[in-house]
């Protein structure tokens, strides 16, 4: 999909250094805990612990609702940015539940590049399988990480090979892990010919680390015990003459994947893996739009809304879109179009997430994520540019799958529910449908938990305690056709008909065979089971 030939070899040096990644893993997997680290190692906080710190500090994080620490899921997806080495890097972080794959999808058309976080004892489990066949999708590049190597994990090769078979991708050994468990020592780094030494006393320690002279050299005895040195060049020959080597093309292809095996807990390999990121890339990307294709180089700015978060500080009530900018360099106080509504918007406070605070965006580069704080006019899908009118494709919409009523159990609070739930459908949380006969309010969603999610945040962000419950549709359709032809079907089935948030018309139902007979019966109009984002 993407032409990554494209890109220019000379890419001014600050969109060079910029790597623009997510991690993808099944929960428990270890993504808070690689996350803490890298923070760490980006100079972002000073004590790893604190993406986890209770309270409204831990807001402006990656993970900011009381659900989500009350269940261990990450429910929102947000962006931090941070320094390592000479390398600029945007972490955007996305949800892991299966309930909020609508958010995670977009959120992976933002970024150039995927971290896979896979636990050593379980191997790729079902919601890493899925992630990385969105990730697939995208061609994008993985990089794998292999977590907990200081618990009983799986034998190297067997891991490598079910991360092969499962996920059909080649696996390249960046590193081979020295033990495991209770004996696991560190790792023999297999590209830069060193090896690396876990500290267990000091769990924030940067590994020892000691040049060697290839697997021969008798420095190492000094630092393994016999039997698992032998171990370690006997499996090493073996991955060296069975497994691929290391090749940046197939890797920035999405067809190879460099593993590294460490122990986030213990700040085990994480700084090998961050380095593999810096130097192996991608360097923020080419990105498709309707009209042409969109260049980081380009000296104009242009970017689009992957995410719209609401009420992200509880004391002012704002709304941030989160925007990926494709080209060029903006500064503050830029003046850009908003392609959708074709007017133009001065970019006065844009910010940038760093780790432990938001800051003021003097300036960004492409690669970069910035948040843009407005009061509804920016939603998913939209373009920001210098003018051009630019459609940035691929960013999907879902088809609610469930559906349900929702009312306020205090009938007082009925008013503001109706915004509460105007939001949530404009941050691309929940569909929204007011049915054109009777009162009240029908929620689609993608999956099961999102209902709670909502009922959650509508009490915590609105203070209106909600019910959800089942309604007599299952399923939505977005009419569209010649304006006469749906104000007559409209007119004509009034029943059914709701509109969403936008005020467009929706066909409810809960058979298919209503859904087959609007298809015969009006030719002219057409009923979709999403709504274009654009
Ligand atoms: P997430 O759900 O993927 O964000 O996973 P977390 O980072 O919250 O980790 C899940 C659990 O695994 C937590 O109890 C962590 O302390 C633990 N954990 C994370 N990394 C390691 C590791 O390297 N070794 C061990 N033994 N436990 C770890």
């Amino acid at each position: 999909m993407l032409d990554r030939a494209h890109n220019s070899p000379d890419l001014p040096p600050e969109i060079a250094r910029r790597r623009t990644f997510a991690i993808i893993s099944h929960p428990d997997a270890g993504k808070t805990t690689l996350t803490e680290k890298f923070l760490l190692y980006g100079g972002a906080i000073q004590m790893a612990g604190q993406v986890r710190a209770k309270g409204e500090a831990r807001r402006s994080r990656s993970d900011f609702m009381q659900m989500e620490k009350d269940r261990g899921i990450s429910v929102s997806a947000s962006a931090m940015s941070f320094e390592f080495g000479n390398y600029w890097f945007n972490l955007v972080d996305t949800p892991g539940h299966s309930d909020f794959s609508e958010d995670t999808y977009r959120t992976l058309t933002a970024v150039d590049a995927a971290i896979m976080v896979i636990d050593g004892a379980k191997g790729v489990e079902s919601q890493t399988q899925k992630l990385f066949e969105v990730c697939r999708l995208r061609d994008l590049p993985i990089l794998t990480f292999c977590n907990k190597m200081d618990r009983e994990s799986r034998d190297t090769f067997d891991i490598i090979d079910e991360i092969q078979e499962n996920l059909a991708i080649d696996v390249t050994p960046a590193s081979w892990p020295i033990g495991m468990g209770r004996e696991f020592l560190g790792a023999y780094d297999m590209l830069h010919n060193r090896l690396e030494l876990m500290d267990r006393a000091d769990r924030n320690k940067k590994a020892e680390s000691i040049k060697i002279d290839g697997l021969d050299d008798p420095k190492i005895a000094d630092h393994i015990p016999a039997d698992l040195l032998e171990k370690l060049r006997e499996e090493v020959e073996m991955a060296r003459e069975l497994l691929p080597a290391f090749n940046r093309q197939a890797f920035l292809d999405g067809t190879l994947t460099p593993i590294w095996f460490g122990s986030a807990i213990n700040s085990f390999g994480v700084q090998e893996l961050m380095t593999g990121i810096g130097d192996y890339g991608p360097e923020p990307q080419v990105r498709p739009a309707q009209e042409r294709q969109i260049s980081p180089d380009e000296t104009k700015v242009s970017g689009f809304v992957f995410k719209v978060q609401a009420n992200m500080d509880p004391k002012h009530r704002d709304r941030v879109a989160f925007v990926r900018l494709c080209a060029g360099h903006f500064k503050r106080g830029m003046k850009l179009t908003h392609v959708r509504s074709k007017k133009p918007m001065a970019i006065s406070n844009p910010v940038l997430f760093l780790a432990n605070d938001r800051e003021l965006a003097e300036d960004a580069w492409a690669g970069d994520i910035i948040g843009i704080p407005n009061h509804g006019q920016l939603r998913i899908g939209d373009g920001l540019t210098e003018g051009e009118e630019l459609h940035f494709s691929g960013i999907p919409s879902f088809a609610p799958e469930l559906l349900q009523s929702v009312r306020a159990t205090d009938p007082m609070k009925a008013k503001h529910l109706e915004k509460a739930l105007t939001q949530f459908a404009e941050e691309g949380a929940s569909k929204l449908f007011k049915p054109t006969i009777g009162s009240g309010w029908i929620v689609g969603v993608v999956g099961q938990l999102q209902f709670e999610v909502l009922a959650s945040r509508i009490e915590l962000e609105y203070g209106i305690p909600v019910r959800f419950e089942p309604t007599q549709f299952t399923s939505a359709r977005w009419l569209s056709g010649p304006q006469a032809k749906v104000d007559a079907f409209v007119k004509a089935n009034k029943g059914h008909i709701a509109e969403d948030h936008d005020g467009d018309p929706v066909y409810m139902t809960r058979l298919q065979w209503d859904i087959d007979r609007v298809e015969r019966d009006y030719p002219e109009i057409k009923l979709t089971a999403t709504k274009e984002m654009m």
